[in-house]
């Protein structure tokens, strides 16, 4: 079970969205361990590409970072200061007044930011006790001052405009760095491009940035083959019988191992050098069984994320988004980084 992450296709999707961004610092967000790649390897090849700016979720992916990045790194924390979080080397992204009073109280003079509500109502301040505290934040200093868009992936969606029209009335004459663009937001144009751009998704070769390198080739071992006759079924609750005489492979991946077993009988396959065979039957918690009759030779291992079918591909199949492709990819794969 082995995950392929290109660490190049990663270094090179950052660099196509910050030109695109041209105008602004391009921030990476390796959140959730990298989407599940690796933030120890992504955020140190994204620093020595230049990237400086790096977001996590929480303090304590922030913590588990730092040892990993220069010290003019900047890691940025989503959640902000919540109670408790240690924030040393960190710069919290303060989402409310009693964050900000909170770290303020405690980290006296040292660096945040700020996050207002625009109108995705999940974080961030509200437009009435941003103008209640904008003062006192603004003489406290903050690093920047940023908003996150709901609607970014449909460049159509009246959110869009809304939310950047919110954003430039509550921080036009702020004077300080702001970002609103995550990877949907830069696709949107410049006037959402701001000072400092935060692409995650696109990074990892997943959509909306619909131009992005590969950069996750998944390759699951085959343990046994065997041939069904017609009319006998593969798997759990009997989901699929065979119509003729079938190869069967049986593969050591599952659900356990984040290949969501919503892909069962959907038109799912795995790759053989760019061969599909379709998933056959039920997706197990350790196992998967594919029809590989027609392949001369079973190899040794075959491909689920592979450039015949891409993260976003695959999770069209299981009714998700790649981001959550990614983010379950479990424990048990051999990850290995180029
Ligand atoms: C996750 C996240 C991002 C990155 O979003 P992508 O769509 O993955 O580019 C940027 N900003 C915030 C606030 C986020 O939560």
């Amino acid at each position: 079970m082995t995950l392929h992450i290109d660490l190049q296709a990663i270094v090179a999707n950052w660099k196509a969205l910050a030109a695109k961004a041209s105008g602004a610092r391009a921030a990476a967000v390796v959140k959730a361990d990298a989407y599940g790649l690796g933030a120890a390897h992504v955020a140190p090849s994204l620093y020595e590409a230049g990237a400086r700016d790096f977001f996590v979720a929480l303090a304590s992916e922030g913590r588990a970072l730092r040892p990993h990045l220069p010290d003019d790194a900047r890691i940025n924390v989503l959640s902000g200061h919540m109670e408790g979080a240690d924030l040393t080397g960190l710069v919290p992204v303060l989402n409310s007044p009693e964050q900000f009073f909170r770290d303020r109280a405690m980290r006296p003079g040292k660096p945040f930011a700020i996050q207002i509500d625009t109108g995705m109502n999940r974080l961030g301040l509200e437009a009435g006790e941003w103008s209640a505290i904008r003062a006192e934040v603004l003489a406290a200093k903050p690093d920047f001052i940023m908003s996150h868009l709901a609607c970014a992936d449909e460049p159509d969606h009246p959110a869009n405009a809304a939310q950047l029209a919110a954003f430039r009335a509550m921080t036009d004459d702020c004077g300080v760095p702001r970002s609103l663009a995550a990877t949907g937001g830069i696709l949107l144009g410049p006037d959402y491009h701001f000072d400092l751009v935060r692409p995650g998704i696109g990074l990892y070769g997943a959509l909306p940035f619909a131009n992005a390198q590969p950069v996750v080739r998944l390759s699951l071992p085959v343990i046994q083959t065997r041939t069904v006759q017609p009319g006998e079924f593969v798997g759990y609750s009997a989901t699929w019988t065979a119509d003729a005489p079938r190869r069967i492979a049986t593969v050591a991946a599952g659900y356990a191992d984040g290949i969501l077993r919503s892909i069962s009988s959907k038109g799912a396959s795995l790759y053989a050098a760019g061969t599909a065979c379709h998933v056959v039957g039920r997706v197990s918690m350790d196992l998967i069984t594919v029809d590989v009759t027609g392949l001369a030779d079973v190899p040794r291992e075959l491909d689920l994320i592979c450039p015949e079918q891409p993260v976003d591909r695959l999770a069209d199949f299981a009714g998700t988004i790649g981001y959550e492709i990614l983010t379950s990819l479990g424990h048990r794969y051999h990850r290995t980084w180029q």
